[in-house]
């Protein structure tokens, strides 16, 4: 008798120090898996708000020099005649032109140094871009795509960004000679 009472002790015993280790052992995973999720909520919040400024730069809206709001003026101003309406910062000397027929513009604001590297890299990207030579230098077969479009593609792989922000009109200084140094290469007289 005395034996059942002690096995069935010990039994209890055991029973409830190995609940309290599995407790504590899956109170331990969840507080790993818990962090692991914050700091994957982190990332992605820093990442939602970095595009998010990005997206906000390329309304034209906001100068990303001086982080100020932008004038919508008609492109007299710069150009001594019209070619349309520009977001313009004074101050900064930047500005951008806008999509024909609207008021979205074609990109971030650019200031004098931008707007050079923009040239240089639209000169060596075009050759790409607005001839056949893409189908050269990247042989991939895509259906029912432009040139202009295919060369973007392969401009978004070679700088490594995402594709829907890939154009010259979005691009830093530094961006811009990534794409000339990218380009180079392919083209027989640079
Ligand atoms: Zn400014």
């Amino acid at each position: 008798m005395l034996l059942i009472i002690y096995t069935g002790c010990a039994l209890v015993k055991w029973r409830t120090t190995f609940s309290i280790c599995v407790r504590l052992r899956l109170e331990a995973l969840t507080h790993q898996i818990q962090t692991k999720l914050n700091r994957m909520n982190e990332t992605l919040n820093k990442y939602q708000t970095a595009t998010d400024v990005y997206t906000l730069l390329c309304t034209g809206l906001v100068c990303p020099y001086c982080g100020g709001k932008t004038e919508y003026i008609d492109s007299s101003y710069v150009y001594g005649r019209s070619y349309g309406m520009i977001y313009i910062c004074k101050p900064c000397d930047a500005y951008v032109g806008v999509h024909k027929g609207t008021d979205r513009s074609l990109g971030r604001l650019a200031n004098k140094e931008l707007r050079e590297a923009k040239k240089r890299a639209h000169y060596y990207f075009d050759q790409i871009a607005k001839t056949s030579l893409i189908n050269k230098i990247w042989r991939k077969w895509i259906p029912d795509i432009s040139n202009r479009k295919k060369a973007y593609k392969w401009l978004a792989i070679q700088l490594n960004v995402d594709e829907e922000f890939c154009h010259i009109g979005m691009m830093d200084v530094k961006q811009c000679d990534k794409v000339v140094e990218v380009c180079k290469p392919f083209l027989p007289c640079a």
